[in-house]
């Protein structure tokens, strides 16, 4: 286990701390319902918020009731970034992204580790809650650690972990700020 591992499972624990720390109440689990137009099965805790409290990006647990294995640990949920994210898919920048991972060693290298941060994230919430990861092992979102497929999971990685933790992501983020930014409450859910 070399130093830059053990940074990625500390960072990955303390962010494990926190999200445990504020469990999905049922406002939380109201909220996440409204905006997916289903039950959020399996939800831990709201991981992103917006600047207004609603919830942005939820956290899932490895194993859904029944038994059904879920690797998007990161979901997504805020209409508006939802929404941000599919304008920049529907614009063909994935492609832009893809070519520069093609081309930018340390950008690989970041998105490598964000693949990393994504798998330790899990596994630390995995222990915690006795899910088996056993179906999903080594598989992270979004197509990491060497494509660009989702760039919703992508930004909820970097919502829910912050800014560094996924540069993708945060391109993505900084890219639709005029369309969504968490601290700027442009909410359209209200009750
Ligand atoms: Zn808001």
């Amino acid at each position: 286990m070399n130093a830059a591992n053990n940074d990625i499972i500390q960072r990955a624990q303390e962010l494990i701390d926190r999200i445990l720390a504020e469990p999905a109440n049922d406002r939380d689990i109201e909220l996440v319902q409204a905006q997916l137009g289903r039950y959020p099965r399996g939800m831990v805790a709201v991981g992103a918020r917006c600047v207004c409290g609603r919830p942005l990006a939820v956290v899932t647990r490895p194993v859904l009731p029944g038994g059904i294995p879920f690797p998007t640990t990161c979901y997504l949920t805020g209409p508006e970034a939802v929404k941000a994210a599919s304008h920049v898919e529907a614009a063909g920048i994935m492609q832009d992204y893809n070519d520069m991972l093609a081309s930018d060693e340390n950008l690989r290298a970041a998105y490598g580790r964000a693949h990393e941060l994504y798998l330790a994230f899990r596994h630390e919430l995995a222990e915690r809650l006795g899910d088996s990861e056993e179906h999903i092992e080594g598989t992270s979102a979004g197509g990491m650690p060497v494509r660009v497929k989702c760039l919703h999971a992508l930004l909820a990685q970097t919502l829910v972990m912050g800014a560094g933790a996924n540069p993708i992501g945060d391109m993505v983020l900084e890219r639709v700020k005029d369309e969504f930014d968490p601290s700027v409450c442009r909410c359209s859910i209200i009750d």
